[in-house]
């Protein structure tokens, strides 16, 4: 397959034809490519992604886990990631990573996104620009030297970069309390970013009072919108951003359920706001989440609290239990709902083409940088 930059290829094909394809027809041509290129490619389906384009995924699996198998794969060649930008980014990162170059001679893994458009809410909340500007206010009220930088894996590879060259670390939903133990061990206070719910979540949790959590809402010239007294007393300064489907939830929904099913069981992400979290049974990462109902006896009664498609595939998947979405309101990932049958087909068929499409390749430097800090995070047990 020719390089990524490779001048001479011939044009990409056009996207407007695939979109008139039938699901039938595109499925068989995805196949098509994935026979031909076989251990060259390795196509990623996060949990959140429709039921079409799981199915014909070779992985499926949360942002970090599929990006940590692909990085791996020592036989892929390709990447196609059915996510969003930031988990294409991390991939790119770790399947890149230098002593994998120089097993491979320097060649790169392709890294594909299907449709470019597949950003992610919450990790636009939170630019690099503006974290160096609340880096810099803070250093004018605290010494930088003891706040630790925590991003979520949920945010873009220039922040987990800021991390990296900051002492700092990326945590994701499952390791979160054991990133934020590791950072105290090191320095007094923590900036995260760029999940508020995470951060506040973890921290209750960890008996850290909401008193010393102040919020940094990045669209406030001073401070963030916080007095200077306020900043001095922190332990956890939450950066105001949130999961736009997550944030959906809440606490009069669960009470809803609780009324109406008495002991049912309340399953939620920590991306949820702590007034719902408060009322849960059960707290955790996608993983989490699938692991208790898989281990739960049959006729559980539960009320999920994350993404719909997860949760719908959860209730195909689990008949014996008795699976409720707790919302009235359809709270779905739109952003990874971009990510459908003829953007797939269209971006594999560029791909065994020689002319990809939507290829997602990190800067060197900041590369090297969020490196850093992804692989501190490989190291928190
Ligand atoms: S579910 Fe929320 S955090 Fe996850 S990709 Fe969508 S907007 Fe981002």
């Amino acid at each position: 397959m020719p390089s990524t930059h490779d001048q001479t290829a011939s044009p990409a094909f056009d996207l407007a034809p695939y979109k008139s394809l039938d699901n039938e027809e595109l499925t068989r041509r995805i196949n098509a490519v994935r026979e031909e290129m076989g251990s060259r490619l390795l196509i990623l389906g996060h949990h959140y992604q429709q039921d079409e384009v799981i199915a014909l995924s070779d992985l499926r699996g949360d942002s970090y886990k599929l990006s940590e198998l692909a990085a791996k794969d020592e036989q892929c060649r390709a990447i196609v990631f059915c996510g969003v930008h930031f988990m294409a980014e991390t991939a790119d990162i770790l399947a890149n990573r230098p002593e994998r170059l120089a097993r491979s001679g320097g060649r790169r893994v392709t890294v594909v996104l299907p449709d470019i458009a597949a950003g992610c809410s919450m990790a636009d909340m939170a630019e690099i620009e503006q974290v160096e500007e609340c880096w810099e206010q803070l250093g004018e009220v605290v010494d930088c030297r003891d706040i630790l930088p925590v991003t979520y894996v949920n945010s873009a590879a220039s922040l987990k970069a800021f991390c990296g060259r900051h002492g700092g670390i990326v945590c994701t939903s499952a390791n979160a309390r054991a990133v934020l133990e590791w950072a105290f061990a090191r320095r007094s206070r923590v900036l995260f970013f760029p999940d508020q719910h995470l951060g506040r979540n973890t921290a209750l949790a960890m008996g850290i009072p909401l008193e010393q959590m102040p919020i940094w809402d990045p669209r406030r010239d001073e401070l963030g919108g916080n007095e200077e007294e306020a900043i001095e007393r922190s332990r956890v300064i939450l950066w105001k951003g949130h999961c736009s489907v997550h944030q959906m939830f809440r606490p009069e929904h669960v009470d809803q359920f609780q009324r109406q099913y008495p002991g049912i069981k309340i399953l939620v992400h920590p991306e949820c706001m702590m007034e719902v979290v408060a009322k849960a049974d059960v707290i955790g990462s996608t993983g989490k989440i699938i692991q208790a109902v898989a281990e739960a006896p049959a006729g559980t009664r539960w009320a999920i609290g994350t993404e719909l498609h997860l949760v719908q595939r959860l209730k195909h998947e689990h008949p014996e239990q008795e699976i409720h979405f707790l919302s009235p309101v359809v709270c779905m990932c739109a952003t990874m709902y971009r990510i459908d049958l003829p953007h797939l087909c269209w971006s594999l068929e560029n791909l065994a083409a020689g002319t990809p499409v939507n290829v997602i390749e990190v800067e060197q430097e900041v590369a090297e940088h969020a490196l850093t800090a992804l692989e501190r995070m490989l190291e928190v047990k």
